[in-house]
């Protein structure tokens, strides 16, 4: 199938390169001119494991970029991957979704061929009804189009895999011709299909991103509590997850999630859930826990060294996560700040993460190896859940002293403190 990709992001790169895996013929359109030569040069513009080999495979074959809108009139469908940012009350900024509808809507105009155009962004319920039609209908005038809604539920640092063996497609459409041609791009791939409503699709991400994001604040809630009667929090929830009706997944405690996901997207749940006149207390602790979190790792720290004006401190991982470049609401920020706050010099090493950071924090060091950063430091804080620091030991004596605080549980060395085990 013909196929183009709106938005060469984290999900639309990824969602295309896969499809051009899939043996269908895929056009990324990106506003982003550098990103569009990067893609077609073969060079992802992020790092994903296994996407550089895809890129490899099917740029400038079954798999160009460009700028223009023009390929969407000979595809069959159109898969929106646009950024769904926070607005500044916590709602979805859908600016970039209504500006690629009428994008879409221009290009597919005076056409006959079968579309479908396909929201695969995270988008609040009702946006695909209420505002992805009416836009592309109006600026195409036609009406013969098809609607369906695809979340996407990869994870960064395992999108190529988890888009490749998802647990589920979810395929939201009213007609059932629409949802058809979707779960037709997805053969190949061998999950459970969810067929439903628009509106459906749309809520069972947005549920599903609040239960994990809930999961991981429930786990820290406990690991705080599991810290001062001295119980190993990991011992806890291994015998909690083990529970089939758990699951042992996001039991991990830590420093909190971040992300462009789990916090832009329970923000917006809250805002939806408060526009709707309820109070959602639970998703908004979940919140409170998340932003308190990183911040006990700052308090720890104060404990141990006492006032940080002028101290050392070395931060080790900036990237939300491990496997990934991108520090999107990184809990290593929000400590960043209270130490720069606090009067601490920062040295800072991620594998992948730190031209990112540099772009936020300028003025703090950033070094090419940990064991740079920890050289002389007063005290050592690790955000990163990165495999390589499991194997640091020797390098922790390089610290003028050997205080080292983990947000994520990878350390094996001695004499380490976590932030709630
Ligand atoms: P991103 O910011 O990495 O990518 C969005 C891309 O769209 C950018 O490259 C931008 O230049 C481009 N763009 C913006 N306006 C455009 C337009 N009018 N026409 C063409 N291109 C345009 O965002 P992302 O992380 O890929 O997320 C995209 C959506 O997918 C969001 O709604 C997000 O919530 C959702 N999502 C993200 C993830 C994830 O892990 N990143 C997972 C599941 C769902």
């Amino acid at each position: 199938m013909k196929i183009a990709v709106i938005g060469g992001g984290y999900v639309g790169l990824v969602t295309a390169a896969c499809f051009a895996h899939l043996g269908h013929e895929v056009s990324i359109v990106e506003v982003d001119a550098g990103k569009v030569r990067a893609i077609n040069a073969g060079e992802p513009p992020i790092y994903e494991e296994g996407l550089e080999e895809l890129l490899t495979a099917h740029a400038g074959k079954t798999l160009v970029a460009g700028t223009e809108y023009g390929p969407v009139a000979d595809a069959d469908l159109s898969f929106i991957c646009v950024g769904t940012p926070p607005a500044g009350d916590g709602s979805a900024d859908l600016s970039y979704i209504t500006a690629a509808c009428r994008s879409i809507g221009e290009a597919l105009r005076g056409r006959t061929k079968t579309h479908t155009v396909v929201v695969k962004s995270t988008v609040p319920p009702g946006t695909t009804e209420n505002l992805v039609v009416p836009t592309v209908g109006v600026a195409s005038g036609r009406n013969d189009l098809g609607f369906a809604m695809n979340p996407e539920f990869l994870r960064e640092g395992r999108a190529v895999d988890d888009f490749l063996h998802p647990d589920r497609i979810v395929i939201g459409s009213a007609d059932p011709a629409a949802g058809n041609s979707v779960a037709a791009v997805y053969r190949g791939i061998d999950a459970p299909a969810v067929r439903t409503g628009t509106t459906a699709a749309e809520m069972i991400k947005y549920a599903s991103n609040a239960l994990l994001a809930t999961k991981i604040s429930y786990t820290n809630e406990i690991g705080n509590l599991c810290k001062r009667l001295g119980i190993d929090v990991y011992e806890v929830m291994q015998g909690v997850g083990l529970d089939k009706r758990v699951s042992p997944h996001f039991l991990n405690a830590g420093a909190g999630f971040g992300g462009s996901c789990f916090p832009k997207d329970v923000a917006a749940l809250i805002h939806l859930a408060e526009k709707q006149g309820e109070d959602p207390v639970l998703l908004q602790s979940v919140m409170e826990v998340n932003r308190r979190q990183p911040l006990r790792m700052v308090g720890i720290l104060k404990e141990r060294v006492g006032d940080l004006n002028g101290k050392k401190i070395a931060v080790l991982g900036l990237a939300f996560k491990d496997g990934t470049d991108d520090i999107r609401e990184s809990r290593a920020v929000p400590v960043i700040e209270a130490l720069l706050e606090g009067g601490a010099a920062v040295a800072a090493y991620d594998p992948l993460a730190v031209p990112n950071m540099r772009r936020v924090f300028p003025q703090i060091e950033y070094c090419a190896r940990a064991a740079e950063a920890l050289a002389g430091a007063d005290a050592c804080l690790l955000m990163t859940e990165w495999p390589e620091f499991s194997r640091l030991d020797g390098e922790f004596d390089l610290m003028k002293s050997r205080v080292v605080i983990e947000g994520r549980r990878v350390l094996s060395c001695d004499g380490k403190e976590g932030i709630c085990w």
